[in-house]
Formats: structure tokens, sequence, C-alpha cells
């Protein structure tokens, strides 16, 4: 293994939860590309369940493995807070556990009633665009006493007995309501068995909990009782213990797999080997942690020749940080000291693999170390306004700092492929114990953030003109002018566009014509415009302004939706003479032709701030 810079990665990490923010966006808010959204979640069921983390690349909130993220965020913060205290990051771990479980409590609606999703996977994964200017219907799912979901109750009391825990010094009141929704959830969960997607059916295909709900009555179970210390609980952890999973036709508990949103008995393992530092749960957790490292009983985890422990496809540098986070922590209980130094370089391994130190020498964590991915699958670090993940834009215009992308095959192959969700795309349950692990680390080997992070970006290319010259005579100029809206710092809708066309009419004014005189026209409904205005007193210039009604809605949510075209002829009354009329002196001609193509003499106004292009 090779050392890193932790503090920095932990720094970026809880970056990203912030990039992940729905809803109405604190004061202190770091990502100068992002901005409010969704707050209308929740108005089809007349509730306020705005807020939350968009899961990963797209922006449904599935709040099942929202859940989880935040449990093991917490996790990680309750267990090695000296590492996110030493590197300054405390403040931002406890901002983003309040973000979402401000959420989870706008979503527990009743005692027994919770919404568990907003946002239809389909229609939202159907449009790729940023999350501030998204427009499809987004449901609000629940579970209830007549349709119960054990899984995601259990988890989200979970969520909130863990951030109990972070809050209880600094806001008590805060921590006593956290723990008063996960008490009541649990028993909610305990009390109403049921699949959560029997009753929120379109997280079946997103995330359905195979391993079922028994570990998340264990786990729930668990943090309740380090939340509260009351020995009900843990009694009442031990006893669901029994109804884990175990290996086909044996009693030994599964070890095969890792803890992630679905199974949690990994977890569950190691925390009840710790804390009671029982044998029954030593045993479970260290066949697990040998199956993951040197094999237990001949039988082994497959590694990549890179030395990646490879669970699955989907996301395999999740599986592999998750463990590595859940062998660190158990670590120091290990019956041996030899188990206790395999673990733990185990962990090291895995996080450096991730870090840099892997067959591609670079870094699978965006914005940081070496040739980081630049191109993950998320749509609004994307900054597209084409509704198209290829683009236009081709590069992503954002740097989405800290996500850790699902990561290489099995033969540590890797492209930076921004529409390869398998292996590049981000997610907050991938960050949520490797933050924690990077704490750790932090405690066990230093590490310094970084004094100027995060620098605002500056944005670039958000409006533009196209123009051509749509035809022309000896006494008129038609101009076909498009307005572009590509915002992305952030992506935004505007409630007024204008653009003005700047001519000079000496030749007319020689000629007898006053301003009044000239005719403006336009074949298009959707615009208005002026008569011609004096530019500046001085000089024959003269413009119009242009004005697109209020209805029209040019947004970067498409190639037809981000530009809208308007036809406008300025000519003088049809007698005069073509001497009367010199189109080469007009400003607003400069360099155009009958070429579409970004023109700068024809300067936009959006909300009355000239945005683009040049006046005379
Ligand atoms: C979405 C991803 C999602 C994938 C599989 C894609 O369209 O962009 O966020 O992981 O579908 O559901
Ligand atoms: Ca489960």
């Amino acid at each position: 293994a090779q050392s890193y810079n932790y503090a920095e990665v932990l720094q970026k990490s809880m970056f990203f939860y912030e990039a992940q923010r729905s809803g109405a966006l604190p004061a202190d808010n770091r990502v100068t590309w992002r901005g409010n959204s969704a707050l209308n979640d929740g108005s089809d069921v007349g509730k306020n369940l705005t807020g939350g983390w968009y899961d990963a690349g797209d922006h449904v909130k599935f709040n099942f493995p929202m859940a989880f993220s935040a449990t093991v965020l917490a996790w990680g913060a309750i267990d090695y807070p000296a590492g996110y205290n030493t590197s300054g990051q405390m403040r931002y771990l406890k901002s983003n556990l309040r973000f979402v479980n401000d959420y989870f409590i706008r979503c527990h609606t009743a005692p027994n009633e919770l919404y568990g999703q907003v946002g239809n996977g389909g229609t939202d994964h159907a449009w790729w665009g940023s999350a501030e200017v998204m427009a499809m219907a987004r449901p609000a799912y629940k579970i209830d006493q007549a349709h119960p979901g054990s899984e995601l109750a259990a988890e989200t009391a979970a969520a909130m007995a863990a951030a109990s825990m972070i809050f209880k010094t600094d806001d008590p009141s805060y921590s006593a309501t956290l723990l008063t929704h996960a008490i009541q959830l649990y028993n909610f969960a305990d009390n109403y068995r049921g699949i959560y997607t029997s009753a929120i059916t379109d997280a079946a295909s997103y995330y359905q909990s195979f391993s079922g709900y028994n570990d998340e009555l264990v786990w729930g179970a668990i943090w309740l009782y380090r939340a509260t210390g009351d020995a009900a609980w843990l009694t009442k952890a031990e006893t669901y213990y029994a109804n884990l999973s175990t290996e086909p036709q044996s009693t030994i508990k599964s070890f095969k797999w890792g803890l992630a949103w679905d199974d949690k008995s990994y977890g569950c393992y190691a925390l009840l080997a710790k804390l009671t530092g029982k044998a029954q749960y030593k045993q479970d957790i260290e066949r697990h942690l040998d199956y993951w490292t040197d094999g237990y009983s001949g039988q082994r985890i497959s590694y990549t020749p890179g030395g990646l422990a490879f669970l699955d496809t989907w996301g395999a540098l999740r599986y592999a940080i998750n463990t590595s986070f859940v062998a660190a922590y158990y670590s120091d209980a290990a019956t041996t000291a030899a188990k206790a130094a395999k673990y733990t370089s185990f962990a090291n391994s895995q996080m450096s693999y991730a870090l840099g130190n892997n067959p591609n020498n670079r870094s699978y964590v965006c914005g940081f170390g070496v040739n980081p991915p630049t191109k993950p699958h998320h749509r609004t670090a994307h900054g597209c306004w084409s509704n198209n993940l290829n683009g236009p834009p081709t590069e992503s215009r954002h740097i989405l700092y800290g996500a850790l992308v699902g990561g290489p095959g099995r033969d540590d192959s890797y492209t930076d492929d921004r529409g390869n969700y398998v292996n590049n795309e981000v997610a907050c349950d991938y960050n949520a114990a490797f933050s924690g692990l990077l704490s750790k680390m932090i405690q066990d080997h230093g590490g310094t953030p970084l004094t100027n992070f995060p620098v605002p970006e500056t944005p670039t290319g958000e409006f533009l003109i196209e123009a051509k010259i749509n035809g022309s005579g000896p006494t008129y100029t038609e101009w076909s002018v498009w307005v572009n809206n590509h915002t992305a710092w952030p992506s935004r809708i505007a409630s007024k566009h204008a653009y003005r066309l700047f001519i000079d009419i000496t030749e007319g004014l020689n000629a007898g014509y006053r301003p009044s005189d000239y005719v403006i026209s336009s074949n298009n409904a959707e615009v208005t415009f002026t008569p011609l205005q004096q530019w500046n007193t001085s000089s024959s210039i003269y413009y119009t302004e242009v004005t697109y009604n209020p209805t029209i809605k040019i947004w970067p949510g498409g190639q037809g939706e981000s530009r809208k075209e308007s036809q406008i002829r300025i000519r003088l009354p049809y007698e005069a003479s073509a001497s009367a009329w010199n189109a080469t002196n007009d400003w607003s001609s400069q360099g155009v032709d009958g070429n579409l193509k970004v023109v700068n003499n024809i300067p936009l106004y959006v909300d009355n701030v000239l945005v683009f292009g040049n006046t005379p």
C-alpha cells in the first residue's frame, strides 16, 4: 500500500455529498454549480418532501440506499471522530447529515407512514440534464401500515439513531427529535412486517433488497442500542440475529457477500462483535473477512490481477471499500494479532488501489490524484444542455470532487466513459464507508486538507447568440437569430431574453429618412420589438430590442429546448432607393453571412443584464 493525502480525499468526499443535495440549498452551499431544485417534491401528495440527496448520477431520491448512506456516514464519524476533527471536516459531515436527516423527518409523516422515494426511475432516467431545470413529474411513494416496508423503515431508523449520536452534544433537542423518529420507525418496521418494494414497486427495478429485512431489523436495533444505551435494544438485536441468512444447506452465517445498501448483516457481525465481545459474532465476522483476504476454508473472493478484491461488476470499488471499512473497524477486536494485521493491511491496500495504486496508475476519485475520472455518469456534473450524455458538450463542465466511481472490471480494465453506469457512475452509497475509512486512515497516517478548497468554478459559455442573414435586398436586411441557454453555474431558466440589432442609418438620414420611417417586422409571434432607438446621441447608430414573450421557455433541456429562433427584418419604406440603405456599416451585420454561426455583435440581455456579445 502507498500513502495518500487522506485528509484531502475526505474533504472532497464531503463536497460530493453537498453536490448531491436536492431542494433548497443552504446559504453556505460551496458547490458553485448547484442551485435549488425539485422544490415541488411531495406536492402531488400534499406534503413537503423537499431536500435529501439525489441517489447517484440521476435525480431520483431513493430513500433506501439514501438512509443506508446516512447511517454509514454517521458510523464513520461516531467511531473515528478524530480524523474528521483534525482535518477540519467535522462541520461539513454534520452539515451533510443534518441536511439528509431533515429530509427523513419530512418523509416521516405519521408514526406508521414514511415516504420512501420521490421521482420515478423510468421518467427520471429518460432525461439527461441538470437537476435545477428538470421538468418531469416526480411522484412520491410511501409505505404505511397497510403497505409496510420493514427494510426501509428500519434503515431510516438506523440512520436517524446514528445521527442522533452525532448531534447529541451540539444540539440535544435535534438529537432527541431524531431519536423519537428512529424509535417510531423501528417499531413500525418491526410491528408491520413487509418487503418495501411491494409497496414502492418502482424501487424494485433499482434497489430491491434481495437480502430481505431481517438484517435491517438487527442493524436498526444495534443503532438504537448505541444511541440510547438501552439494553433492550441490544437484546432485540441479538434475538433477531438468529434470523440472518446462512450459507445454503448450513447453519453458517452468510459470508460471501459484503456490506452495502442491500445487506447489512456484515456490518451487524462487526458491530455486535465489538459491542459484546461474544465469540459467535467474532467467528461470523472473521469468517467473512478471512474470505475477503486470504481465504476461509479454501474459499476466497476473487481478486483482480492488480489486487482489487472483486465481489461484483457493478460498483466493484464500493464493495471493496465497504468491506475495508468493516475490516478496519473490526481489526482491533480480532482474535489474533495476525488477523488484526491482515485486516488492516487489506483495508489499506484496497484504499490505496482506489486512490491510484493500481495497474492503470489512476485515481478512481473525481477531482483527486493522478488522472482521475472526468466523465462520471452524472447528469448535473456534466452540465449538459442537449439531453444527451454524449454531448454536446463532450467534456463535463464541472468537477465532481470526491466522488468514487464504480471502478474497474475483473481484469482491472477501465474507461472513463460517461455512458457506462456500471463502472463510471457515482453514488451516495459508494462514498459512505469510504469517508469513514478515510477518517480512520487520517487518524492512523495523518493528512492535511487543502487550504484553497473548493476553488469556485468560472462559468463559461452560458448564453450565446447564433445568427445568419436570412435575406437581404437593396433596402432591407433580415436576420435569423437564435438565443441559446447553456447555463450550468447553475443551470437555470430566465424570465426575459432580449437581444439588440444595431444598424448605422447615416445614409438613410442623408437621404431624408427619419428613424421612425424604418419598418421592423418579424415572422414570429413569439417576439416583440421596439421601434428604432438611438444608441448614442452623438452617432447615427440605432437599434431595435427584440424580446421573447415571457411564455417562451429557453432552457438547457435539449437541442430544441435550449435555443429559440426569431427572424427580424429592418427595412426602409418600399419607395426608398438603394442609396438610402447600406448594410456594410451595420454593426450587427459585421461578419454575418448566410451560414448560422456565433455572432458577437448581437448582444444578448437576460433578465435585463448583458450576458453575451458586444455593443457598438
Ligand atoms: C441512469 C443511472 C442508473 C441506470 C440503471 C441510467 O439511465 O442514468 O443513474 O444507474 O440507468 O438504472
Ligand atoms: Ca436487507
